[in-house]
């Protein structure tokens, strides 16, 4: 297994572990309203890898952050995980050696000082839990994992868990039952230069994460985008958006922000090379990517 890419931002480090990586995947099935002309826009600028070359499909990612700043191990968005009973087919009862890929930059679980949801969904509270004869325990016991309220009253809602009940009851049930779990507001200040940003649309209380390192901002988006050729395509919206106006707003004004800001994007869903800057691109913006 090679080491996963790993970028220095001062001080700080941000590791990409992936869990899955799918080529080819049609552009409808995350954008029910684009079409190749919106994946096209973005081609000139696109990174080698992340679309087909007739923006007919794209290559969607499935990864989690661990960054290593002022001393903590803070693991952002532990993916899907092992064994989940979910709706989404190709996300229900996975056995993938992300825990292995984890390992593979120098940090065992035990090490996880604090977990940190952008939002979640099912694809962002995975690794949280894992199953241990028949039963969700969590995976990492010495971490504090933290949950935006109104998002936290989101996901567990009579209606969230009547549609998909397998999300709550075994990634985020069992944290909250063990104590680990800390309800925490939309701008929360989590210390050493740390902050959520609420971000809002993909779903009722998404955040950012801001990080002010030694040198540079590093945001780590969560699902306000879900791959860089929105950065041509801002007005697209995913399916997944619970408010696809407010999604779009917040989208391109955070576009808007971080173009004008400089700060270093780590897109949590960004295909191939995660990390990069967001430039103005005429009327849209587009995305380079920062070498490691
Ligand atoms: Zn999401
Ligand atoms: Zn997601």
């Amino acid at each position: 297994m090679t080491s996963p890419a790993t970028w220095r931002i001062g001080d700080t480090t941000i590791t990409s572990i992936v869990e899955a990586e799918t080529r080819h995947v049609p552009v409808e099935a995350f954008y029910p309203e684009a079409s190749a002309a919106d994946v096209q826009a973005s081609l000139p600028w696109l990174p080698a890898g992340m679309a087909d070359d007739d923006g007919s499909a794209i290559t969607f990612r499935v990864q989690a952050f661990v960054l290593r700043h002022a001393g903590r191990t803070i693991l952002v968005d532990p993916c899907v995980g092992n064994g989940k009973h979910l709706k989404m087919p190709f996300w229900n009862g996975l056995d993938l050696p992300w825990l292995d890929e984890l390992r593979a930059c120098g940090v065992e679980p035990a090490d996880v000082d604090l977990v940190v949801h952008t939002h979640l969904h099912e694809d962002h509270i995975g690794w949280d839990t894992h199953c241990v004869e028949g039963e969700w325990r969590p995976t990492f016991p010495n971490a504090r994992h933290l949950y935006v309220g109104d998002e936290l009253e989101w996901a567990s809602s009579e209606e969230r868990r009547a549609r998909d009940p397998g999300p709550f009851a075994e990634s985020i049930e069992p944290i909250l039952t063990a104590g680990l779990g800390d309800e925490v507001a939309a701008d929360h200040d989590l210390g050493d230069g740390l902050r959520f940003v609420s971000t809002p649309g993909h779903t009722p209380g998404h955040v950012s994460l801001e990080i002010v390192t030694s040198a540079e901002t590093l945001v780590i988006t969560g699902d306000l985008l879900h791959h860089p050729f929105q950065f041509a395509a801002p007005d697209v919206p995913e399916i997944g958006d619970s408010d696809a106006d407010l999604a779009r707003r917040t989208r391109k004004d955070f576009f808007a922000e971080h173009a004008r800001s400089g700060a270093v994007i780590a897109g949590t869903h960004f295909p191939v090379d995660p990390v990069g800057r967001i430039l103005v691109d005429g009327a849209a913006w587009r995305f380079e990517p920062t070498p490691r």
